[in-house]
C-alpha cells in the first residue's frame, strides 16, 4: 500500500488514502483511437502514469478532505469482504487502517460519492460478524439525486452475470440506516468545496471542486479515468454510460481547466496524481504541480 499524498489548496487539505494500484493494457480501459498518438504521448506518460512496457497504470484511493472542520470523504474505493465483479475476486486489504491514519472513522461528517460504481462506494459499509454496517456511522452519505434515481431504477434488478455489488454492498445498508441524503448536482458542502455536474460516464456524475484563499483544485471522479484522456478527450473509457455526453464534459473540462492554475486530483491517477493541465502545440499534458 502507497505512502499517504497530500495536498493543501487554502486552507483545506486532501489526503489521498490508496486501495490499490492496478497495471493494464490501455485498450482494456479505454477506446485508443490513434495509437501513434498513444505512442507520442509516452514522453510524459512513462513512467509516472505508464510503464516501459506500455501498460497503464490506475490507482484505486479515496480522498480525505478537510475543510472548515468538517472531514469528507470522496470516493470510497471496493471494500472488503465482498464478491466483487470483473473477476476480482474478494479484497483484503489495510485500507481502513490507512485511512485511520489520517481520521478516526467516527470522526468522518460527510462521504460523497462522485457515482455509484462499485470502486466508489465499497468502504461505504464493513462487514461487521455477517451484516454489512455504515463504516462511517456519524457521517451523512450525500449521492446526486439523479445518480441515485438512475441506479435505483436502472439497477435494482441483477442481471446474469452481473453482481450488484455497488448497490448490494454499498448502498443498501446505508439507505438502511437512514444514513443517505440526496443532493443537487450544484451543492456546497462547506464554503470552500462544492459539486460540480460532470455527467457522461454515469448520468448523474459530479466532480468536486475546493476554492480557498484563492487557491483551486477539483477532484474529477471518472470523467477522466487516466491522464492520458485529458489530452485525446475523444477516447472514451469502456465503462462510459453516455459515451458522447461523457467526450463533451471532457472537451469542456479541458477548456475549463487546462492552462489554470487549478490543481487537478485524478481519482483513478497513479502518483503524483495532482498535477496541472499544459497546454502544448494543439494537444495538452498532465504536469506534476
Ligand atoms: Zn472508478
Amino acid at each position: 500500500m502507497a505512502e499517504l499524498l497530500s495536498w493543501q489548496i487554502g486552507d483545506v487539505r486532501v489526503t489521498r488514502v490508496q486501495e490499490q494500484e492496478a497495471l493494464l493494457a490501455p485498450e482494456n480501459l479505454m477506446h485508443v483511437l490513434d495509437p501513434a498518438r498513444l505512442a507520442a504521448h509516452r514522453e510524459w506518460l512513462v513512467p509516472r502514469f505508464m510503464d516501459e512496457a506500455g501498460q497503464i497504470r490506475l490507482s484505486i484511493h479515496a480522498l480525505v478532505v478537510e475543510s472548515a472542520g468538517r472531514t469528507i470523504v470522496v470516493d470510497t474505493c471496493m471494500g472488503n469482504d465482498r464478491p466483487l465483479p470483473m473477476g476480482l475476486g474478494t479484497l483484503q486489504t489495510g485500507f481502513l487502517e490507512q485511512l485511520e491514519r489520517v481520521v478516526k472513522r467516527e470522526q468522518v461528517d460527510v462521504v460523497m460519492c462522485t457515482h455509484l460504481h462499485f470502486d466508489h462506494v465499497g468502504w461505504n459499509t464493513m462487514k461487521v460478524g455477517d451484516r454489512f454496517v455504515p463504516t462511517f456511522p456519524n457521517a451523512k452519505y450525500l449521492f446526486a439525486r439523479a445518480e441515485f434515481e438512475h441506479w435505483s431504477t436502472s439497477r435494482a434488478e441483477p442481471k446474469t452475470g452481473d453482481v450488484n455489488v455497488d448497490l448490494a454492498y454499498g448502498i443498501a445498508p446505508i439507505v438502511e440506516a437512514g444514513l443517505h441524503e440526496l443532493v443537487p448536482a450544484r451543492h456546497m458542502l462547506t464554503d470552500e468545496v462544492f459539486l460540480e455536474p460532470t455527467p457522461g460516464h454515469t448520468p448523474g456524475h459530479v466532480s468536486v471542486r475546493i476554492e480557498s484563499r484563492g487557491q483551486s483544485a477539483i477532484i474529477t471522479g471518472d470523467m477522466v479515468h487516466h491522464p492520458v484522456q485529458l489530452a485525446e478527450p475523444t477516447w472514451g473509457s469502456h465503462p462510459d454510460a453516455e459515451p458522447e455526453r461523457a467526450i463533451e464534459t471532457r472537451r469542456a473540462f479541458v477548456a475549463r481547466y487546462g492552462d489554470r492554475p487549478v490543481l487537478v486530483i485524478g481519482t483513478h491517477f497513479a502518483a503524483p496524481t495532482a498535477g496541472r493541465i499544459v497546454r502544448t502545440g494543439g494537444s495538452c499534458r498532465f504536469e506534476n504541480a
